[in-house]
């Protein structure tokens, strides 16, 4: 039995310093917003490398505020790749900006991002490059080609691009998702917005309290997108912890890759090409030959796998209206059919990771 992911195994050890954040909320007065989500603010901000940051309600709302934020709406188009959760594409869509969906690098199976240059057009508004699964896209190219990019780095907490840069310091905007899993992660839902740009922040925090300034007083649209007290406490108390998990991510794959090579020289088994700088391994990704009948393997050995992502957006009933098909973005659509998600994350055994891989070499008679 090997789980797919378990959040305890990495919170036993510090559990002393999570009750006492849980402590300090229940006693503190504030429940919504207060110091703590202020300190967590600074060093959010100071860990990715940017000037401000702010704390937001979820991941999904952190693209939505930064969005809204930057005035994105109704006429505009936001280049998205098409193989990447929900909310990058949702949160475009709820601004009233039309999703441009852009294909992936088969390689990287990262946003392709000469593509994404060739479907720029005058209604183009910004980019969400997503550094999807834990490792970067380069932004560069975007930036020199005066695009305002905003980072989707959900995924991406203390991952490193070719030239140093943090996750959510490359682009204009950052949005982090804290959901358990991630590689940072809190006891429910919370996110944050990363910006050097000062006006932006602030609009940011406009925008996460309706818009609303002094109280009662609305200059612009927002919502309720604030983060919990609770959640900032505890994200404080795991934030010197981030890159230990990072590394323990890292040795898993390194794990897998040694003993899955018989599958990776027989062409059984793929592993997508890294790209530059440091990868975060927030999933695991395989490429796997007969991927649904090694899936269902894995399941009946009692061994955690999962698909990341069954489905592109580009086709996703909810976007029909805006009238992509299969075939529109086939690298996406491939990644679909072989693309499995192995057990990775911190307090993983390599005992564990061993049973994996020979579940694997087993199912291929490697
Ligand atoms: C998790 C995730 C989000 C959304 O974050 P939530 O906190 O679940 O709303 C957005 N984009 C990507 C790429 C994600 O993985």
């Amino acid at each position: 039995m090997v789980p797919f992911f378990d959040v305890s195994r990495a919170q036993a050890p510090i559990l002393d310093d999570l009750r006492a954040a849980f402590e300090r909320v229940l006693l503190g007065g504030a429940h919504i917003l207060g110091p703590d989500v202020a300190a967590f603010e600074k060093e959010w901000a100071a860990y990715v490398g940017v000037e401000h940051a702010v704390g937001v309600s979820s991941g999904s709302d952190s693209l939505l505020a930064a969005l809204m934020a930057l005035g994105v709406g109704p006429g505009d188009e936001v280049l998205v790749p098409a193989f990447t959760f929900f909310s990058t594409a949702g949160s475009v869509y709820r601004t009233g900006a039309k999703p441009v969906f852009v294909d992936i690098d088969p390689d990287t199976l990262l946003m392709d991002v000469p593509a994404a240059l060739r479907q720029r057009t005058a209604a183009t508004r910004a980019i969400i490059p997503v550094h999807l699964f834990g490792q970067m896209v380069d932004v560069d190219p975007l930036l020199e080609a005066g695009l305002t990019v905003v980072e989707d780095a959900a995924q991406a907490h203390g991952s490193v691009d070719g030239k140093g840069r943090k996750a959510g310091s490359a682009g204009h905007v950052g949005c982090f998702s804290f959901f358990p899993t991630k590689p940072l992660g809190t006891v429910g839902d919370a996110g944050a917005v990363t910006t050097r740009d000062a006006a932006l922040a602030q609009r940011t925090r406009l925008v996460r309290q309706h818009g609303s300034h002094p109280k009662f007083h609305h200059e612009i649209m927002g919502g309720n997108f604030r983060i919990d007290t609770l959640h900032a406490a505890l994200l404080r108390a795991k934030l010197p912890h981030l890159d230990a998990g990072g590394d323990a991510r890292r040795a898993v794959a390194a794990q897998y890759r040694e003993e899955l090579a018989p599958c990776l020289e027989r062409g059984d088994v793929r592993l997508p090409a890294l790209a530059a700088g440091r990868h975060v391994y927030h999933q695991h990704v395989i490429r796997a030959e007969r991927r649904d009948a090694l899936l269902a393997a894995l399941g009946k050995q009692g061994i955690g796998a999962a698909v990341y992502y069954p489905e592109p957006l580009h086709v996703q009933p909810c976007f029909r209206e805006l009238g992509c098909g299969p075939g529109d973005c086939p690298n996406a659509e491939a990644a679909c059919l072989d693309s499995l998600a192995l057990p990775c994350f911190p307090g993983l055994t390599s005992a564990e990771v061993s049973e994996v891989t020979g579940a694997i070499r087993a199912f291929y008679g490697a």
